[in-house]
C-alpha cells in the first residue's frame, strides 16, 4: 500500500503528513510526522489513545483518540497497535 513511486520534483520521501499536537506538560505546540505518533486501539474508546514524545521537553504524552482522530492517524500512516484486553 505504501511506497508507490511518486515523481515529485524534490521529494525524497512521499509527502509527509503532519499532525498538530500540543504538550500538556510544557504547553508546547508543534507538528509531528506520522512516524512520531503511535496509535493504540483497544476494545473500547477508553483504551483507545494516541501517544507521542514531546519534542520540547521529552515528556511521553498520551491522549484519548476519538473516531475522527483514529481515521486521521491511520489515514496518515501512523503505526497502529491493537490492544487485546479481556
Ligand atoms: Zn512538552
Amino acid at each position: 500500500m505504501t511506497g508507490a513511486g511518486t515523481s515529485m520534483m524534490t521529494a525524497r520521501t512521499p509527502s509527509p503528513v503532519l499532525f498538530k499536537a500540543a504538550c500538556p506538560d510544557c504547553r508546547g505546540r508543534f507538528e509531528l510526522a506520522s512516524q512520531e505518533l503511535r496509535l493504540a486501539i483497544g476494545r473500547s474508546h477508553r483504551t483507545t489513545f494516541y501517544s507521542f514524545t514531546c519534542p520540547e521537553c521529552g515528556q511521553a504524552v498520551r491522549k484519548p483518540a476519538g473516531e475522527r482522530i483514529i481515521e486521521l492517524l491511520t489515514g496518515g500512516g501512523v503505526r497502529t497497535m491493537r490492544l487485546h484486553i479481556c
